[in-house]
């Protein structure tokens, strides 16, 4: 049986992913599992990717992991995510641009390989943000597996739906947005899209760092924040050059 620690969204906070390694040391997580963007937004990409890499059994690629590599895929972001994927380009050295290069998209595990994971959405859904229930009824239909972890949209979440109907609409979805510290137990007779939100740059109005553990005996996923010294990163966003907005954005958790 295992325990995976679930960690997405880093964006090179050093300072929130080291709070988030010290807290999973006290919950007898058995494999880490990365869902993406390790690097963009934070000062310390190199930092974050060594890390990750060093306790991560599971890695797939995020779409700034992608546009780190290839800066093309950088034109449909905005101008300070943009201004952040050329900043950290800059910083990495081959070594670590090959890393994030060689990062697959996809990844299975668990029993039975039953859990998926991929960074945003496991269907072409109209927007890579699986943020409602009406974005979550047409990703499951990408979905083979009765679990399906990513991030993405930096908000912790879990959407359930019907095991066999397909294709789902909205209201036959139930969304869960998880209390933290709070188990979701996951029943047998449905599917699930789980979300750890994010380690270095929530959105949801909490600034603490988000990651998840999911249990495969107890078939809980439960959601932890930690705090962590967020002036501190605003301070080397500051530092680093990066555009003041990714820096300021850290404090309100959005
Ligand atoms: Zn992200």
């Amino acid at each position: 049986m295992s325990r995976y620690a679930i960690i997405s969204d880093i964006h090179g906070n050093l300072f929130a992913l080291q709070a988030v390694l010290a807290r999973m040391s006290d919950l007898d997580v058995t494999e880490v599992v990365c869902l993406g963007d390790i690097v963009g937004y934070g000062p310390y990409p190199g930092e974050c990717l060594d890390l990750t890499v060093k306790y991560s059994q599971t890695i797939v690629q995020g779409n700034h992991d992608e546009a780190v590599v290839d800066p093309l895929c950088a034109d449909a972001f905005n101008g300070a995510a943009r201004e952040a994927i050329f900043w950290t380009r800059d910083v990495l050295g081959p070594l670590h641009l090959n890393a994030l290069n060689q990062l697959p998209l996809v990844a299975s595990l668990g029993p039975g390989n039953e859990i998926f994971c991929v960074h945003d959405s496991p269907h072409d859904t109209p927007t890579r943000y699986v943020h409602d229930k009406q974005i979550a009824a047409l990703a499951f239909a990408g979905v083979t597996t009765p679990i399906c972890l990513l991030g993405h949209t930096h908000m912790p979440m879990v959407f359930e739906a019907p095991m066999a109907d397909q294709p789902l609409t909205a209201p036959q979805i139930t969304a869960y947005i998880p209390n933290h510290e709070v188990d979701i137990v996951l029943r047998d007779d449905c599917r699930y899209i789980c979300n750890p939100g994010s380690v270095g740059q929530p959105r949801d109005c909490d600034p603490r760092a988000s990651f998840a553990v999911y249990d495969t005996a107890t078939r809980t996923f439960t959601v932890h924040r930690v705090e962590y010294d967020v002036a501190a990163a605003q301070a080397a966003t500051q530092q680093a050059g990066l555009p003041t907005i990714l820096a300021d954005r850290l404090a309100i958790g959005a």
